[in-house]
């Protein structure tokens, strides 16, 4: 099994030959058909098995396929939502890696520091969202984001969102999103409530 035996973008495989990665790990190997299927995915994995790639990659995947280059104030297509900031900024280097030879742009959103510089990145136009709940639905509340054309959710660790307490917060911004989309979430453990949080997205 190697990448090339999926359907993808060259610039994504040569952006995954420039990060040395030859084998795809065994949720990449399950989980990029499906999400480049553009089917809904539950993923029981924890961080360091190679979940953000399994996710990133067919997501910039499609964004790039429906719509290429975009320029200037658009609406983000896809969000993910995490629960810590220091998780969100792997993730956004992540995208930003595996994306590189690709022109979709990213916002990195979350608390405790200024929202200034975010305000700046969403005014300007951004492809995908890489956020901690309570500072986006800050952001929405004060409608400087749009979400209503995110084509594609990511709950990333969303058994400890919900440990954190974000389930409120979360319930929020999915109702900002639209109806049609496509949902995937991650967790390392499916408890009851994440099952239900799974059954209602
Ligand atoms: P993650 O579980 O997404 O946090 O990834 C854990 C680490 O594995 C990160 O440092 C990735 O860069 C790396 N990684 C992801 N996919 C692969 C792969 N197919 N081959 C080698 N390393 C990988």
């Amino acid at each position: 099994m190697s990448f090339e035996n999926f359907e993808l973008n060259p610039a994504l495989l040569r952006a995954v030959a420039d990060a040395g990665y030859t084998v795809p790990t065994p949720i990449q190997a399950r989980a990029i058909p499906i999400v480049l299927a553009g089917q809904d995915l539950q993923g029981a994995a924890q961080t360091g098995t190679g979940k953000t790639a399994a996710f990133a990659l067919p997501i910039l995947h499609r964004l790039d396929a429906a719509q290429s280059a975009p320029r200037g104030p658009r609406a983000p297509r896809a969000l993910v939502l995490v629960p810590t900031r220091e998780l969100a900024a792997q993730v956004a280097e992540s995208f930003k890696d595996l994306g590189r030879h690709l022109k979709q742009r990213g916002a990195l959103i979350y608390g405790g520091v200024s929202p200034k510089p975010q305000v700046k990145a969403l005014a300007e136009g951004v492809d995908i969202i890489v956020a901690t709940p309570g500072r986006l639905l800050d952001h929405l509340q004060m409608k400087l984001v749009d979400l209503s054309r995110i084509e594609v959710l990511v709950l990333d660790e969303a058994d400890r969102m919900l440990d954190m307490g974000f389930i409120r917060p979360i319930r929020r911004l999915i109702a900002a999103l639209p109806r049609q989309r496509q949902n995937l979430l991650f967790s390392a453990t499916f408890s009851t409530e994440i099952r239900e949080l799974a059954r209602g997205i």
